[in-house]
């Protein structure tokens, strides 16, 4: 089905991240009329992390279609995981649902079932400002196949990630908070993606975390690797620092590195209020995230089913902003 530009939508959502899919999936399905943009071309969105932990029984009450190891986007599905004692004497096994996911395949996969949802995605395109009328936001204007666009919607949605671009630019009294996430209100994480050279000898079993350093292994794309991630407050400088004083502390066999990432994910507390006049703010561009993990994509799914059923109440209610 090849799906036309319109003028008018129900919902125009901002960032096909995890977040803006996730709710564009579910307001596509109660079938109102939703554009999802993104500044980066299809292929590249996503492609900022290679692996990401979903927790598992989170995904199954988000109802997306189920994880099957082995698909390109999930490595696999585990049951437990262990935590280690400050002192690093103690591991501890603990009940923990995770299925490993690639997010770039994830979000592919997804965009090809909010196509049959019918919901209109453009990629290369990018949210320029809002448009108000009578001092509400009745749509935004953005620049869509080369060309500045004027598109009304009757609730716009700022999924743009931890730069926040609606939110952070509203007007200070339009009832949500226009904070910016600074150094001290994110976590830096620094991923280095290992393999044991003797992957025989004893060495951390994936999925262990050392919370006292706010360091983890995480599972990775073979038995024989492992991620080293680590975040610290602050700077990326903060979280090598502590890295380097966990690694003086452990004798470790000998590994090689064989890919690095980093990136940010807000630590702080959301808005006071996510919604005013025909507006929302989920994930990242809202400080959604679970409080020890820093993980961020189940939480505001989570969200976003409220979110999706509340929308759908209020656009089936004559006269919410036309
Ligand atoms: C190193 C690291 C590891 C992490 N690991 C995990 C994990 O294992 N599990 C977990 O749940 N969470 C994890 N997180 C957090 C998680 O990645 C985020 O919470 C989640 O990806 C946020 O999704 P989002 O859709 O809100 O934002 P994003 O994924 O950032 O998507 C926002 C999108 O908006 C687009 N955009 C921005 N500005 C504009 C504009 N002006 N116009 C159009 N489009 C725009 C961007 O191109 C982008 O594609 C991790 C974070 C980091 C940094």
């Amino acid at each position: 089905m090849v799906l036309k530009m319109k003028e008018n939508y129900d919902v125009a959502i901002v960032g096909a991240g995890t977040a803006g899919t996730y709710l564009a999936w579910l307001l596509g399905k109660q079938n109102h009329s939703v554009l999802l943009i993104d500044k980066d071309a299809k292929e590249k969105v996503g492609n900022r992390l290679d692996i990401i932990h979903f927790e598992t029984d989170r995904v199954q009450k988000a109802g997306i279609p189920p994880f099957k190891p082995g698909d390109p986007d999930c490595i696999e599905i585990r049951d437990h995981s262990k935590v280690v004692t400050p002192d690093l004497s103690t591991e501890i096994t603990t009940q923990a649902f995770q299925t490993i996911v690639r997010l770039s395949p994830f979000l592919q996969k997804m965009y090809k079932e909010l196509e049959k949802e019918g919901v209109l995605l453009k990629f290369k395109s990018t949210f320029k400002e809002l448009i108000f009328e009578n001092d509400k936001i009745v749509g935004i204007k953005a620049e869509i196949d080369g060309k500045l666009t004027d598109i009304r919607a009757r609730l716009v949605v700022d999924a743009s990630g931890t730069s926040g671009i609606i939110r952070t630019g509203l007007p200070k009294d339009y009832g949500v908070e226009t904070f910016k996430l600074g150094p001290n209100d994110v976590m830096y994480v620094l991923l280095q993606y290992i393999r044991w050279k003797n992957p025989e000898k004893p060495h951390p079993t994936k999925d262990t975390s050392h919370i006292y350093y706010l360091l983890w292994f995480g599972p990775s794309h073979t038995e024989d690797s492992a991620i080293l991630g680590i975040g610290q407050p602050g700077s990326y400088e903060n979280a090598r620092l502590a890295r380097e004083d966990f690694l003086n502390k452990v004798d470790l066999p000998p590994y090689e590195i064989y890919k690095e990432e980093k990136g940010f994910t807000p630590y702080r507390r959301p808005p006071y209020s996510l919604v005013s006049d025909g507006f929302l703010c989920i994930g990242d561009a809202a400080a959604i995230t679970y409080p020890f993990s820093g993980h961020g994509v189940t939480a505001t799914w989570m969200l976003d089913m409220i979110a999706a059923e509340v929308i759908n109440d209020a656009l089936n209610t004559e006269g919410y902003i036309n």
